[in-house]
Order: structure tokens, then sequence, then C-alpha cells
């Protein structure tokens, strides 16, 4: 008797942190971007040579010739190698550099950045959050709330207009 009992309640114990743990790993699983990994072959099979060249080779775009950099509609700029969600429109602003400049992106994790010291420069590039894709370059002297100016590639982006 004194067993079975005890067996119960191991078990209904078990249950409980089995359904906790569940939770807490679909919790994380929201927060976290699952990384889109494909080998160059692969890349060159889905996107076009200029975004080949600008996303997997730390291309530029000249300044004035990519998309949206004089667009003013709105909606979203995605990644066109995987089409995460990169920036709204209500972030761009004017930058008069020719590349359409944003002083957010949509969400931290959307973009990443690292240091970059080519071309005898120091800057900060900007990576796609899911794909590692080179978007660009982030400086500080973008405008208020954040200062930020991410300075993107027009060319790698897809724009979705809001309905
Ligand atoms: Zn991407």
């Amino acid at each position: 008797m004194i067993t079975c009992s005890l067996f119960t309640n191991a078990c209904t114990q078990t249950g409980k942190v089995a359904e906790q743990t569940k939770k807490q790993t679909q919790h994380s699983k929201d927060a976290k971007i699952e990384k889109v990994v494909k080998t160059a072959k692969e890349w060159q099979e889905i996107l076009s040579a200029e975004e080949y060249r600008i996303l997997r080779e730390q291309g530029t775009e000249r300044a004035f010739t990519g998309k949206y950099w004089d667009n003013k509609a709105e909606g979203t700029y995605s990644c066109s190698g995987c089409q995460l969600p990169l920036f709204e429109s209500d972030t761009k602003f004017k930058s008069g550099t020719g590349w359409p400049s944003f002083y957010q992106p949509v969400n931290e994790a959307n973009v990443a950045t690292k240091a970059d010291n080519s071309h005898g420069w120091s800057r900060v590039e900007v990576l796609c959050g899911r794909c590692d894709g080179h978007l660009g370059h982030v400086f500080e002297d973008g405008p208020k709330p954040t200062g930020l100016r991410y300075c993107i590639n027009g060319n790698i982006l897809t724009f979705q207009a809001k309905e």
C-alpha cells in the first residue's frame, strides 16, 4: 500500500516537471530566430547575381542606383535572401546618401552586427539575423530616438506595401 502511494506521487511530480519543461522550450523557441544555412551553390540558385554579390560577398550597390532609396510608401522591408522582416517604413528617413536608411530594425534579434575593418575603415557591418546575409552598415549619426543610421543596400530588400 505504501509503495503504491509513493509510486503515484513520484509519477505525478515527474509529469508536472515534464509539462513545465515543455512550456519553457516552446517559449524559448518563439523568441529565438532559427537560422537559415545554405551552401554558396544553393544561394546562387535562389538569388540574382546582384543579390548574391551583396548578401553573400559583402558587396555594395552604387548610391542612388538601387531599389527603395527614394521609396516613401508605407510598409515592411524584408531580407531578399530569407524573407525575414528587417525594417518598417516608419523608421525610414531621408539621409541624402542614396541608400535606404533606417534608424531602427523591426526587432533587435532580426539584425546582427559585426566589426568591419575592411577598406581601411572602422565600420560596423549589419547582417540579417536569420541568414547572416550582408545588409549594409550602421553608423552613429542617425536621427532621434536611436541616433543610429542603418545604411542598407536596397537591392537585397523586398518591400511589402501596407494594405
Ligand atoms: Zn536573411
